[in-house]
């Protein structure tokens, strides 16, 4: 397999090359990685919840869960942290998933197939794109929020289709910008279309729901895909939507169906870490506009992207910050077009380190 070897050679020459550091630490917001402790500014941990650990939950449930939620893996702790979800999203009712990855790859492939049409947004995350595929509808991309370039698309193709599903992230991962829901939910209602969100980078950072920022309240043809493992600091992932889905899904959706259940522990962790997001979410939301107001970088959520003009600036800069004590990884082609710094900021951030990082991108900036 000598072809491993030349690719990672060509990879490394593009400065593309990818590698793992292991920290010392928990996850938190200092990392220590060989002895030295660093301000993270690169985890979607956005309101400090993914330390805390009850250990009530851990010694009722331990930390495993047995089997797949349809064999013998499925715990009333499920149930009720599915209840919760759907409360707080204002659906009729959730389906738990061990991922966001597997969810979005099981609900886009178990409610779309062949004959169907996908109309999927120019930055969706990666887990969508490979759930489209997975799917053998047609897949048609639309310009990045772009409304009028989609309603192009529905005018001309959605006719010689049976379903049409729209899907898009709603806070965009590596962005940090927001979709149109207003303009989306409009479009699915005009061309009887199913939207799809992806609420990962929303869900504790800009309310319970995206929705909530456009007034709007999910309908039976409104699917809602949410990550337990960010804001809301655990693990795992839900689907909300109508009853009808869920049971749907239960008898279809093969990443549900064929994988190991969440740990019920889990599912018992995050009704505890529940309790704990509104006065979480307060906080964050002044670091927030804290950070915009220092750097005018105009971002509606906690990801602030810091364009580099090449992979080269942004390995150095990150490089720069790393030796400051600052811990901003580059993120490359291709996983984003333009190189960048993605900058997550979190409720634990201080406005004294928020100040100390952006003053060392601006020496980065005027020395460099
Ligand atoms: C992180 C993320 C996912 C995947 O969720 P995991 O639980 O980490 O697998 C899906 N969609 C978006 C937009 C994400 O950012």
């Amino acid at each position: 397999m000598k072809w491993l070897k030349s690719e990672l050679e060509r990879i490394k020459e593009q400065n593309l090359y990818r590698r793992l550091f292991h920290f010392e630490s928990p996850p938190g917001k200092v990392l220590e990685l060989e002895g030295r402790k660093f301000i993270n500014f690169a985890s979607n941990d956005y309101l400090g919840l993914a330390s805390a650990a009850s250990l009530e939950c851990l010694r009722r449930w331990g930390a495993g869960s047995g089997a797949s939620r349809l064999v013998s893996g499925s715990f009333t702790v499920h149930r009720e942290l599915e209840k919760e979800l759907a409360r707080l999203k204002k659906t009729e009712d959730a389906l738990l998933f061990s991922t966001g990855y597997m969810a979005n790859v099981g609900v886009i492939s178990a409610l779309a197939g062949k004959g169907d049409l996908i109309l999927s947004d120019s930055l969706n995350h990666a887990s969508i794109i490979d759930g489209c595929r997975l799917s053998r509808a047609d897949i048609l991309v639309y310009n990045h929020c772009d409304l009028e370039h989609l309603e192009s698309l529905l005018k001309e193709n959605r006719g010689r289709y049976r379903r049409c599903f729209l899907v898009t992230d709603s806070v965009f991962s590596m962005d940090g910008d927001l979709a149109p829901l207003d303009g989306l939910f409009r479009l699915k209602r005009l061309y009887g279309a199913v939207l799809i969100i992806d609420d990962a980078h929303a869900t504790g950072v800009v309310g319970w729901s995206s929705l909530e920022l456009f007034g709007l309240t999910p309908d039976d043809t409104t699917v809602l895909v949410g990550t337990l493992g960010k804001a809301l600091g655990t693990f795992g992932a839900f689907v909300a939507g109508s009853s009808l889905l869920r049971e749907y899904l239960i008898n279809r959706c093969r990443s549900f169906i064929y994988t190991t259940a969440l740990p019920p522990f889990v599912a018992c962790q995050t009704l505890e870490n529940l309790k704990l997001v509104p006065e979480r979410m307060a906080l964050l939301r002044r670091r927030l506009s804290f950070f915009r107001n220092l750097t005018g970088i105009n971002s509606p959520s906690a990801v602030f992207p810091y364009l580099c003009s090449s992979p080269e600036r942004a390995l150095a800069l990150s490089e720069f910050l790393r030796e400051r004590g600052f811990w901003v990884p580059a993120i490359r082609p291709p996983t984003v077009k333009q190189s960048r710094l993605r900058i997550s900021v979190t409720a634990e951030h201080t406005e004294e380190e928020l100040r100390l990082l952006w003053s060392s991108i601006r020496e980065f900036e005027l020395t460099l």
